[in-house]
Formats: C-alpha cells, structure tokens, sequence
C-alpha cells in the first residue's frame, strides 16, 4: 500500500487522489486505510514522489483490484489569500484568525498594525 502521511513540497509534483472502482476515495481511518465517497477526508498523494502508478500496478496485480488516480483540482490544493485573492502553497499562508494571508500580505498588514501598538495583536503568535 501507498505510504502515507508523507506531505512533500515539490510544486512540479501531481497531487493526486486514488480512487476504486466505484468512484470512491482512499481515506485513513483509525483501523486502517478505508474508501469513502467524502471527498474532503480523502488522502492526497505526490503522484510521482508516492510513486502512484508503480503502487497501483501493484495493487491491481496482487490484489487484482483497479484502483486509479484522480487529480487534485488546483483549487483544492492552493490556498486564496483573502487579501490579495492570488493562489499560494498552504505552507506560504499564513491564518492571522480571521483570514489567510500570504507573506507578503501578512507583512503589510503587519506593518500597519505596528503604530497601534499591538492593541490588536492579541492573541498567542503563530
Ligand atoms: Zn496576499
């Protein structure tokens, strides 16, 4: 089976999902790994770094199972800075408890709060 829990960042990589064939999704339960029609419990796997297609060759093979993979829509994978609306890695945002920034947005909006004196800044930093 897949490893998994793996979460590499090569942007040139394909996300991808791995589906049966009944169009459900690959997911990790507490006893193991199960399908699920529940798209947003589904794992993501790095199609090449993974090594999807070997796996599932082998899969289809030993288990004689035909499970294929889907990829990820780039929506889904990117996070939207709610700021300046561009597509980032959800590693390069940042949450400030209201919104995702990226960096340089979280820097902007930084440096304005700066003058108040951290009278809005709260909370714990992250
Ligand atoms: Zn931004």
């Amino acid at each position: 089976m897949p490893r998994i829990g793996h979460r590499r960042n090569d942007p040139t990589d394909v996300k991808v999902f791995i589906l049966n064939p009944e169009g459900n999704y690959l997911t990790a339960a507490p006893d193991g790994l199960r399908f699920t029609p529940d798209r947003s419990r589904a794992l993501i796997f790095d199609f090449r770094a993974d090594q999807v297609a070997e796996q599932l060759r082998e899969i289809q093979t030993v288990h004689g199972l035909a499970l294929r993979a889907e990829p990820v829509p780039l929506a889904e994978i990117y996070e939207t800075c709610d700021r300046c609306k561009e597509l980032f890695m959800p590693f390069m945002t940042f949450f400030d408890g209201k919104r995702f920034l990226c960096a340089d947005c979280r820097r902007l909006v930084a440096g304005s709060r700066q003058t108040q004196a951290g009278r809005k800044i709260s909370g714990k930093p992250c």
